[in-house]
């Protein structure tokens, strides 16, 4: 369940909703990141709670106290040199957890656009398997399958020389049926839609559909493809009586890869973000308790919020407030918090809920 640990980061735009935030002491900043993450997204993060406690129950409760202890423990710092101000936070690395799941769809989407940008006629692919009444677990079983088998097709390797995939999952509320299907990027030579569907059906013995169109924009493309790269679905899109299903279907399985020959094939691995230019300035904490009688973190607090820098005054005027120097952050991966949270990530400054309609369009 736990992806890659360490630090990782997604830059969100601020929501120009913010730039208006009143600073009263009637609008102190959440009691910590996790809760200010969590309001803004409070339906997926109670179905995601609820059926991780299904999950989970009796058994191994660490993956479902990191969720609930996801960004919990936060601090705010200054670029040192721009000004910019930055939350970095543990966080679980659960494919379920909102924030989680959105920071790795935005530093995949910028891996995919990385490298479709200048390749020759890009197109995306879409393949699905006919509904059936089966349990999500099987039909995925049998997605996978037929989807490896047509990878290892002579027709297949012609044409699909590299491409990354995604896979996805819809769900029918009129027929309480799931649809499993699988999202391609892919460069190569042409064929016809027809030829492929033909070979898709003979694999999956009679599921004709299959879609293939052209890259029209390299970034929307990358960005509509990578919203899955964590979890096939919002549990909250689902009825509360399906959602177990999911999670327990999903448990152990990847959601993304990549194919093709080696050199052209995308690497997405994440990069190590550098944060060595960032410093320290105060906990979430702190800052939620100064902050109705401290101008300095008002103003901090509203940096963040709006994206402005953080003049470098304000910061000496703290260190010396508190008797505390500025210390640099470390480089490598920080210590455990609490011993169960696997690593650090940076920032959601905006508003959170933007990011979950797009998960929907
Ligand atoms: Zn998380």
């Amino acid at each position: 369940m736990s992806d890659t640990a360490g630090f990782d980061v997604a830059e969100v735009p601020p929501s120009p909703s913010v730039l208006t935030i009143d600073l009263s002491v009637n609008s102190l900043p959440d009691p910590s990141y996790h809760d200010f993450l969590a309001r803004r997204n409070r339906t997926e993060y109670d179905a995601v709670l609820e059926t991780l406690k299904l999950f989970y129950k009796g058994e191994n409760h660490a993956p479902l106290d990191a969720f609930e202890n996801c960004r919990r423990f936060a601090f705010f710092t200054r670029h040192k040199d721009t000004g910019e101000v930055k939350v970095l936070s543990s966080c679980c690395h659960n494919r379920w957890c909102p924030p989680c799941a959105t920071a790795k769809a935005s530093v995949f989407s910028g891996r995919i656009e990385e490298w479709l940008t200048g390749r020759k006629r890009p197109r995306q692919l879409e393949l699905t398997l006919r509904s059936t009444g089966l349990p999500l677990r099987e039909q995925t079983d049998e997605l996978y399958r037929c989807w490896r088998l047509l990878r290892l097709d002579p027709l297949f390797k012609k044409v699909f020389l590299a491409g990354v995939w995604f896979f996805q999952i819809t769900y029918n509320a009129e027929t309480g049926l799931f649809h499993p299907h699988l999202h391609c990027l892919f460069v190569g030579s042409y064929a016809k839609q027809s030829a492929i569907s033909e070979k898709w059906s003979e694999i999956t013995n009679g599921s004709t559909y299959v879609f293939i169109q052209s890259v029209k924009d390299v970034s929307t493309s990358a960005k509509y493809v990578s919203r899955y790269v964590a979890r096939p679905m919002l549990l909250s899109d689902l009825p509360e009586d399906r959602r177990l299903e999911l999670v327990d279907a999903m448990y152990h399985r990847r959601t993304a890869g990549t194919f093709g020959r080696d050199g052209l094939r995308p690497d997405l691995t994440i990069p190590k973000q550098d944060l060595t230019p960032y410093i320290r300035i105060c906990s979430w904490s702190e800052l939620r308790d100064l902050i109705a009688t401290s101008k300095i973190h008002q103003v901090i607090y509203k940096c963040w919020l709006t994206g402005k820098p953080l003049p470098e005054p304000a910061i000496l005027l703290l260190s010396r407030s508190s008797e505390e120097k500025p210390e640099l952050l470390p480089t490598g991966p920080p210590a455990v918090f609490g011993g169960i949270l696997a690593g650090f990530s940076a920032d959601f400054r905006g508003d959170f809920s933007d990011n979950v309609r797009a998960l929907r369009a």
